[in-house]
This record gives structure tokens, C-alpha cells and sequence, in this order.
């Protein structure tokens, strides 16, 4: 399985990278141009320099994914690494350029906005348009606004770029070998409790030795977003989880929902550490047994799937609740839109990512033929599946946040897991499967959670002060006990430097959204049975309006469900919690 991206470009250094590159610049250019001169009673005109807006960053957009695709198959690749710094710096310049006539939107009075919005030529850009002005009151000059994307780009995402630089470059020792973050990472998922303690030590020391550095980048990031939220509160106070949860098309009392819910129902997570740790006969559970492969038994666990098989078994699940999801699976497959291969030089990781000028969705996993690898690649087939569905509208409408992208993915990856569950014969291969079930209960349920405990908390840390790299772990430790409580015997302090997340510059709380992607999965998950049939295509409807609704509205309209309310997030809990208690019965 390799990429065949030629219908896009034929490699880095064809020549219409370069014309494309110079055309959408100069097209961001002629719409700031348009911009300028707009007269608002024209809807039309107005439609056009967003589009241009659009199809320019489109264009770039493609072009930094192209290399990318590139560079994650051969991390070596130098030409591919320069080529998407260029794409940053031309993005950076683009929404430069967008900067004053998105401060002029803002500055409209309610009814000529209104009037604006009643024009069909702007239908597509209702919610973005709208959106976007719910932080009008937060907007800053054209020439502070300009600035800050400017220096966005050597300051704010450097912390971010330094972080990867670092994480691809540690070495560790493990048992006399030396090796890089990524395989002693895969040796704390070893079967065997010695080789993933040595693992798991090595990488926490690979990280202390670094950690002045990290924590230097940590402390950057939060002071740069605290003090642009300083600036954005010149008329109305504006705090960071207002800004989180803007992102992710959500109320704050939706995030708060889901979290209280959550906290109250953490015994359901531990119980799932507990029986992954008796299974594997440990008593006092470690963190480096958190992510352990389960005990052999027989064959069935020790079995590896082929990628051919893999995707027989997820097309034929896929198929049985829409025959159109298969047929496109099939397709991706054939045309090359997937990657795979264990090769060497790859980076690590699985993700689903788009060429938004053809429509096209590409998958990338390193393939090794494992149970979870299985449901990954079904994961990521389903993320595909959403931007193929999307892949007809206007650009302004399919921009959907992560907590509704994690709903494509973990739904498809339910569809699996339970075809896989009704074939299974025998208590090994249930509980094999039910393995599955657990270790994403785990990590949804627990450690994303304390993630977010975390995040608020050194937030909250650095309003007044740096924070030391002491000070970093001690709050770490105190997300863990909160969340962790005893269902493990040790907490691991040095989590806010090796986990990436909380390095990434672009979006604070890279974390929350995967839980509410989880349960929220679940939730439509449970209206398959109750709808029966021709849930297919209300499940399609409501993934097609993902992009250009709130998550309130998008699953009060679909599922006739309230997301603000405690009751909902509880449902899909006693889902899970059903799960469990049968792995529970057969560990
Ligand atoms: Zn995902």
C-alpha cells in the first residue's frame, strides 16, 4: 500500500507547484484588492472575495499536504520539509491579506449583517460568517491583527517546530541498545512487563534530560495565547476555554457537561485498567502497563491479520450498514489513496488527511498487522468517509471541529469492532476484541481527561508566573491522582514533555475533543439499532452538516438530543460501562 498522489502533483519538483504557489498569491492579492473597495450592499461581490479567500488557501493547502504525504513516508526528505515551511509562510500571508475585510464584517451593525446573510448567494457562508462574529467583540485592529499572524509564524509555532525537532532527534537506551523516541515507544506496548518498564524509564529520562527546554516552550506558548486573550478582553473578558471551545463549535456548558459527567462515571475507566491488569496477572499497576499487549493465551491473540485481510474484514462491516461506505473503502484502497507499509523512515502515528481541490481524502498508518491496527486503519477510513462526503460543498461549509471529526472516525471504528464481536466464536477472541474496548476506555475515559486537568491547570499557573519544570511535574502528578485515583500505583510526572499534545501551537486543549468524539460516536452509534435501516443516510446528513453547524444544533436536529445536558453523555457511559463489565467476565 503506497501513496499514488501523481493526479495531484508528479513530485516536488514539478513546475506547477511553483505557478500554483505565485497564482494563489496573487489571488489572495486581486480579493484583498476587491476587499478594499467593497460596497456591502453588494452580496455578490462580497461572495467572490470569499471565495478567492477560500480557493487561494485551498490551493496552498494542497501543497503543504502534498509535501507532508511525502515527508511522513520518508521523514529524510529535506526538499519536502522546506517545501511546507514555504506553504506555512504563504498561509500566514493569506490570512494576512484576509485580515480587513474580516474586521470590516465585524464591524457591521446587526440588521446590515442580517440583511447580508438574507442574500442566497451567501448562504454557504451562514455559520462561518456567523461564527466568526460571536468573537467580534474580541477583534483588534487590521494592523494588530496583521502583526500577530505575521509573528505567529517564527514565534508562536517555532516552540511547536522545536518540539518535533527535539522528539525526532533523542536517543535513548533500552537493555544496551540505542534507539529513537519512536521504537522505544513501541516497546511500552510490549507483552513482556520488564521490556516496557525499561521502555517507559528510558523515555522519561530521554525527556528530564530535555525538560528545561520543553517546559521553556510550554511556558511560551500559554504566555503568548494569555497575552493576545489579555489584548482580545479590551471590551469583554475573554477566557481561554471561551477560545477552546469556540474552536470546537461548542458551549462552555457542553464542555462542562461532558466533563462533571465524566468525572462522575471515572470508575468505569478504572475498572478497565483493572482488568487489562489482571488479566495480565500485575497487582499494583503501573503507568507503563497502561498500554500493554494482552497475555498470549493460544492462537487467536498471537495471530497477525494481513492488510489484504484487514481490509476484507472492514469493508464487509462497513457494507453491512451502508454498501456505499464499503464501495468507496474499496476504492480508496485501489487508487492508492492509502499508505501503510511498516517501511523505514516513516514517522510514526495514523492520520486522515484531504486534498480539498480534487476531494480526495488519503489515509496514513504504518501497518503491522496487530488487532489495534486493524481498528486504526477503520478509524481513519472513517474520517475519509466524512470528507468524502463533504467534498461537494463550498469550502466555507466543511470545516468541521474536532470534536465532530472524531464522530466519523470512532463510529467507523464501532462498526468494526461489533462485526468483529458477532463472528467472534470463542471467549478468546471476544475477549481479544473486548481488549480493544477496554484500552480506549482507558485512555478516553482517564488519561484524556487528566490531560485537560493538566492544561487548565498550568494555564491558570502561568497567568501569574513561569513555571518550573518542578512545578510542571507536580501538577501533572496532581492530574493524575485526580483522574488516575488508585486504579494505578504511580503517576507518570514527566507526561506533559513526552506527550506531543500539549506542545502543539496552533490549538490550546488538543485534548477533551476525543472524548467528546468518543461518547458522542457512541450516542449516534446507539440510534443505528433504534432507527434501523435508513439510518444510513440520516448518519450521512448529519456528517454532511458537520461543517456549517454548532455541535448543539447539528445533534438536536439529527438525533433530537440535548449534548448540554448530562443525560445524554450518561447514555453512552452505561454503553461503555456494558463493555466492560463483559470483558470483566471473561478476563
Ligand atoms: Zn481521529
Amino acid at each position: 500500500m503506497k501513496f499514488d498522489n501523481a493526479n495531484i502533483y508528479a513530485s516536488l519538483e514539478d513546475p506547477k507547484i511553483e505557478k500554483d504557489l505565485a497564482a494563489a498569491l496573487q489571488q489572495g492579492k486581486s480579493a484583498a484588492e476587491l476587499a478594499a473597495s467593497l460596497e456591502f450592499k453588494d452580496a455578490n461581490n462580497l461572495a467572490s472575495c470569499l471565495k478567492s479567500f477560500d480557493d487561494a488557501e485551498i490551493v496552498v493547502n494542497d501543497i503543504y499536504t502534498f509535501a507532508t504525504l511525502i515527508q511522513v513516508v520518508d521523514s529524510s526528505n529535506e526538499a519536502a520539509e522546506q517545501l511546507t515551511a514555504r506553504a506555512d509562510v504563504l498561509l500566514s500571508e493569506l490570512a494576512q491579506l484576509a485580515v480587513p475585510l474580516n474586521n470590516r464584517l465585524m464591524e457591521l451593525s446587526d440588521a446590515d449583517f442580517q440583511r447580508l446573510l438574507d442574500e442566497p448567494v451567501l448562504t454557504p457562508y451562514h455559520f462561518t460568517l456567523r461564527h466568526r462574529r460571536e468573537m467580534a467583540v474580541h477583534r483588534l485592529s487590521v494592523a494588530e491583527e496583521t502583526l500577530l499572524k505575521q509573528m505567529a509564524v517564527d514565534g508562536l509555532q517555532a516552540w511547536d517546530d522545536q518540539y518535533f525537532k527535539l522528539s525526532a532527534t533523542i536517543q535513548v537506551e533500552i537493555n544496551g541498545e540505542t534507539m529513537g523516541l519512536a521504537s522505544a515507544f513501541n516497546l511500552t506496548q510490549s507483552a513482556d512487563r520488564d521490556i516496557r518498564e525499561a521502555a517507559w524509564k528510558a523515555i522519561r529520562q530521554g525527556w528530564s534530560t530535555h525538560q528545561e527546554s520543553v517546559v521553556a516552550g510550554l511556558n511560551a506558548i500559554n504566555g503568548w495565547r494569555l497575552s493576545e486573550f489579555s489584548r482580545r478582553s479590551h471590551k469583554k473578558d475573554l477566557h481561554y476555554l471561551d477560545i477552546a471551545c469556540h474552536q470546537s463549535h461548542i458551549q462552555r456548558s457542553t464542555l462542562d457537561a461532558l466533563l462533571d459527567t465524566g468525572y462522575e462515571n471515572r470508575a468505569v475507566g478504572h475498572r478497565a485498567i483493572q482488568a487489562m491488569n489482571r488479566w495480565n496477572g500485575i497487582e499494583d499497576g503501573k503507568p507503563w502497563d497502561l498500554m500493554a499487549a494482552p497475555k498470549e493465551t493460544d492462537d487467536v491473540e498471537k495471530a497477525s491479520i494481513p492488510f489484504a485481510e484487514a481490509m476484507g474484514i472492514i469493508c464487509k462491516a462497513f457494507g453491512e450498514f451502508d454498501p456505499e461506505m464499503a464501495e468507496f473503502t474499496r476504492m480508496m484502497a485501489d487508487k492508492g489513496w492509502v499508505d501503510a507499509d511498516p517501511t523505514p523512515n516513516r514517522a510514526t502515528g495514523a492520520f486522515c488527511t484531504s486534498f480539498d481541490g480534487a476531494g480526495e481524502p488519503r489515509v496514513f498508518m504504518t501497518y503491522e498487522g496487530t488487532m489495534g491496527n486493524v481498528l486504526t486503519l477503520a478509524h481513519e477510513l472513517g474520517h475519509a468517509w466524512h470528507a468524502w462526503l463533504l467534498r461537494d460543498l463550498q469550502p466555507s461549509e466543511r470545516e468541521y471541529p474536532m470534536t465532530l471529526a472524531e464522530t466519523a472516525s470512532i463510529f467507523a471504528e464501532t462498526l468494526v469492532r461489533q462485526a468483529l464481536l458477532n463472528k467472534a466464536e470463542t471467549d478468546a477472541e471476544k475477549r481479544h476484541i473486548l481488549w480493544q474496548e477496554a484500552e480506549t476506555a482507558s485512555a478516553l475515559l482517564i488519561n484524556i481527561p487528566a490531560r485537560f486537568e493538566f492544561e487548565k491547570n498550568f494555564v491558570e499557573a502561568r497567568k501569574s508566573t513561569k513555571v518550573s519544570a518542578n512545578a510542571a511535574r507536580k501538577l501533572m502528578l496532581g492530574a493524575w491522582e485526580k483522574w488516575y485515583g488508585n486504579s494505578i500505583s504511580e503517576y507518570d510526572e514527566m507526561f506533559w514533555a513526552s506527550k506531543l499534545h500539549f506542545s502543539i501551537a496552533e490549538i490550546g486543549f488538543y485534548n477533551y475533543p476525543y472524548l467528546f468524539g468518543y461518547l458522542f460516536a457512541l450516542g449516534v452509534y446507539a440510534q443505528k439499532d433504534k432507527q434501523g435501516d435508513n439510518f444510513r443516510f440520516a448518519y450521512r446528513e448529519l456528517l454532511r452538516d458537520t461543517g456549517r453547524m454548532s455541535a448543539e444544533d447539528c445533534i438536536q436536529k439529527h438525533l433530537d438530543r440535548d449534548i448540554g445536558k448530562a443525560a445524554f453523555w450518561q447514555d453512552s457511559l452505561d454503553m461503555v460501562e456494558s463493555s466492560i463489565s463483559a470483558f470483566e467476565a471473561l478476563v
